[in-house]
C-alpha cells in the first residue's frame, strides 16, 4: 500500500499541537486532521466585548515546570506570575473566618487520611468523615480539582496529580487558548472541520475514514478525549479494545464556566474571590475582575457543572447573579449582565471536561498510553500519568507520542 502521510495527527488540541512541534522538521510527512473549526480543542479563547476569556483552561498549573511558560516567552506571550486568589473569601462574605478556617482543616484532614490510611476501596468518598460538617464543601473542590463528586474518583489517581503539582498557577492575558492555537507550527498540514469517522488497519499502516475520503498513513497519533474514545463517532478496530477500556476507566469530569460583566459602580474589588455558598456540594466559585478587567468567572464543578449545562445559559447566569446577590447585596443584580458560558459536555468532539480515574483504574492511564505495534499511538492528557487533566500533561503527551513515532519509523524504515 502507498501512503499518503507518515504521520496523520487526529486532534488539534494541546496534545495535537505539541506533537505537531515536535514532528516539524523531522522530515517525517505529517498531516493533522481536526473534526471542529477551530484548532485548540479544550483550549479555547473567544474574544467577548473586548475581553479574552478562556472557556477552556486557563491556569498554567505547576507554572515552574510548565512547557507552556517558555513557549509563551519564546513567542512573545506576558505571563502573569501573581498568585491566584482562590482560597481566600473576599471579605469572609457569607463564609466566617472561623468556618474558612474549620473547612480547610476538613479538607487537610480529609487528604491526610487519603495518604496515610488510605481506603482498601480506593474510593476517595470513602475517606470522609461520615455526616462530616464540611463534606459539601469537600464535594466542591473535588468537582473543581477533578470534574466529579468524591464517589466516584480513584484515590491513588488523584494522589498521583497532587504529589506531582508544585502549587504554583500562573496565568496569560492574551488567553491559554490563544497560546496554544498559536502554537502550531505552520509548516504542519492542517485540515479542519475534518473528524475522522473510521480508522481502519492495513498491511503497511492505517487508513482513515473522513468525509472528505479515505486518508492513508504509515501511523497515525490519537489524541481525542477519553469520552470520544468510548462514544460512537470514531470507529475503531477491535484490536483497540484494550484502549477503550482503559479509556472507559478514565472517564471526563463536568466543569463549566461562565463569565459575567460588571457594568458601573460596583463592590467587586480586583483579583479576589468568592465561593458562592460552602456549604453546596453544587456550589459556583467566582474569580472576580481577573487582571482588573469589568467581568467575572464563574466556574463550576461535578453535579454543579452537569446541571448548569443542562439548565441552559440563561438559569446558569441567573443562578450565578442570585449566588452573588447573597453575597455582595441585591444591587449588583443591575451590575452584572451575562457575556458568555460554556458547554463542554454538549461539544460533540470533547463530550466533557478533564479525566479523572474511576476507583481501581489508575492504572488505566499507562494502558492508554501505550503504542498499538509500530501503526497508532496515543496522546492527550488522559494518558499523562500525573499531569492529566491539564494543558501541559496534554503537551508532554504529544511530545512523548511524537517521539515514539519517530524511533517506530526509524526502526521499520526500509
Ligand atoms: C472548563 C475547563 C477548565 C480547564 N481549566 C484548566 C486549567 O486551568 N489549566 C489546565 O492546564 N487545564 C485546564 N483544563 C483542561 C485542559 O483544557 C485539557 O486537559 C487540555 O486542553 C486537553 O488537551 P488534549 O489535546 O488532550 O484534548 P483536546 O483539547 O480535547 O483535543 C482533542 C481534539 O481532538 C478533536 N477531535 C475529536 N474527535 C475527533 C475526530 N473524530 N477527528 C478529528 N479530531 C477530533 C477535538 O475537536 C479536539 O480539538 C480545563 C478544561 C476545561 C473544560
Amino acid at each position: 500500500m502507498g501512503t499518503d502521510w507518515d504521520v496523520v495527527i487526529i486532534g488539534g488540541g494541546a496534545a495535537g499541537i505539541a506533537a505537531a512541534r515536535r514532528l516539524a522538521g523531522s522530515g517525517l510527512a505529517v498531516l493533522l486532521l481536526e473534526a471542529s473549526q477551530r484548532i485548540g480543542g479544550r483550549a479555547w479563547t473567544v474574544e467577548v466585548a473586548g475581553l479574552a476569556l478562556d472557556l477552556g483552561c486557563g491556569w498554567l498549573h505547576s507554572a515552574d515546570r510548565n512547557p507552556w511558560v517558555g513557549i509563551a516567552e519564546a513567542s512573545g506571550f506576558a505571563v502573569d506570575r501573581k498568585s491566584p486568589a482562590w482560597g481566600q473569601q473576599y471579605g469572609d462574605l457569607g463564609f466566617s473566618r472561623a468556618d474558612q478556617k474549620a473547612a480547610a482543616e476538613a479538607f487537610a484532614a480529609w487528604h491526610e487520611r487519603l495518604v496515610a490510611a488510605p481506603p482498601q476501596s480506593d474510593c476517595a468518598a470513602d475517606a470522609l468523615e461520615p455526616g462530616g460538617t464540611w463534606n459539601g464543601y469537600l464535594q466542591a473542590m473535588s468537582g473543581y480539582l477533578s470534574g466529579a463528586g468524591l464517589e466516584p474518583l480513584s484515590v491513588a489517581d488523584y494522589l498521583a496529580y497532587d504529589a506531582a503539582s508544585t502549587g504554583h498557577n500562573w496565568r496569560l492575558p492574551a488567553g491559554y487558548g490563544t497560546l496554544v492555537a498559536a502554537s502550531l507550527p505552520p509548516t504542519v498540514a492542517i485540515r479542519l472541520a475534518t473528524p475522522v469517522e473510521a480508522i481502519d488497519l492495513e498491511a503497511a499502516g492505517v487508513s482513515l475514514v473522513t468525509r472528505a475520503g479515505t486518508i492513508s498513513a504509515r501511523s497515525a497519533i490519537i489524541t481525542v478525549s477519553t469520552a470520544v474514545l468510548v462514544g460512537d463517532t470514531i470507529r475503531l478496530p477491535s484490536a483497540l479494545d484494550e484502549w477503550r477500556h482503559a479509556a472507559a476507566g478514565l472517564p471526563l469530569g463536568r466543569d463549566e464556566k461562565l463569565f459575567l460583566e460588571i457594568v458601573g459602580n460596583s463592590p467587586f474589588a480586583p483579583e479576589t474571590h468568592v465561593l458562592g455558598d460552602p456549604r453546596d456540594a453544587r456550589t459556583g466559585t467566582y474569580y472576580i475582575r481577573p487582571f482588573g478587567r469589568p467581568v467575572i468567572e464563574g466556574f463550576f464543578g461535578g453535579d454543579g457543572a452537569r446541571v448548569l449545562a443542562e439548565s441552559g445559559p440563561a438559569a446558569g447566569f441567573a443562578y450565578a447573579i442570585d449566588q452573588l446577590a447573597a453575597l455582595f447585596g441585591s444591587d449588583v443584580q443591575r451590575r452584572l449582565r451575562p457575556l458568555v458560558a460554556s458547554n463542554w459536555g454538549r461539544m460533540e468532539h470533547v463530550r466533557g471536561a478533564y479525566s479523572y480515574a474511576l476507583p481501581g483504574r489508575a492504572a488505566a492511564r499507562d494502558v492508554l498510553a501505550r503504542p498499538f505495534e509500530q501503526w497508532l499511538f496515543f496522546a492527550g492528557e488522559a494518558t499523562h500519568r500525573h499531569d492529566f487533566s491539564t494543558a501541559h500533561g496534554a503537551y508532554q503527551s504529544g511530545i512523548r507520542a511524537a517521539e515514539e513515532v519517530i524511533t517506530a519509523i526509524e526502526a521499520h524504515a526500509p
